[in-house]
């Protein structure tokens, strides 16, 4: 799925039909920063707002993956390839999902191995400091790893109103979390709650 070559697309559409960014997002209940982001490039339409989207651009799904309008003969071998590649990207998050668990025990382990090693192995106490501070970088980068990580794989589900949407990493580090679920606000409702993190769309 070439994200750029959508988000041209899509800023094409919009200024064909003389709409600004604010006016899509209004009609959309989504805010203009999103369409900013989809428009640079930076992220996909949730599905749940692609026909609502493709309505108003007078497009199709297909011309929307597509980032162009799709012909009738190429109609079909394009929606099969779009099919596929919607089929991949959970795949991808999938993989991203197991990556950052696997960095979270491997920085568990390693900061306390550290913090062991610092504590109970008698050492000067300059070492023991340098120690302590290796620790608390090791945990910083595998802290921020992991959520990179984390965030990239699939969507938070709104308890509110069912929508999906990517947090910024900021609200991410800053909302409280259970393992499946974390404190957010929705970009789409405004509300915030318990949203769950779901892999696939
Ligand atoms: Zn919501």
């Amino acid at each position: 799925m070439d994200q750029i070559r959508i988000g041209k697309f899509i800023a094409e559409t919009r200024k064909s039909i003389n709409l600004t960014q604010r006016q899509l997002a209004d009609a959309l209940s989504i805010s203009d920063k999103t369409v900013s982001k989809w428009e640079c490039g930076k992220g996909l339409p949730d599905v749940s707002l692609m026909l609502p989207l493709c309505s108003m651009l007078n497009i199709t799904v297909n011309d929307l993956l597509s980032g162009e309008k799709v012909s009738e003969t190429d109609y079909q071998k394009k929606a099969e390839g779009n099919m596929i590649s919607l089929m991949e990207e959970n795949k991808e998050n999938k993989k991203r999902m197991v990556q950052s668990v696997i960095t979270g025990i491997i920085t568990i382990i390693a900061v306390v191995a550290l913090i062991v090693i610092a504590s109970f192995i008698s050492l000067p106490t300059i070492i023991r400091i340098a120690l302590i501070i290796v620790s608390a970088a090791v945990a910083a980068a595998g802290i921020s790893v992991c959520a990179m990580l984390d965030i990239k794989a699939g969507y938070f589900e709104c308890p509110h109103c069912k929508g999906l949407f990517v947090p910024s990493t900021n609200d991410y580090i800053k909302g409280c979390h259970t393992f499946t679920k974390r404190r957010l606000t929705c970009p789409k409702c405004g509300k915030t709650g318990m949203c769950k993190h779901r892999i696939t769309r």
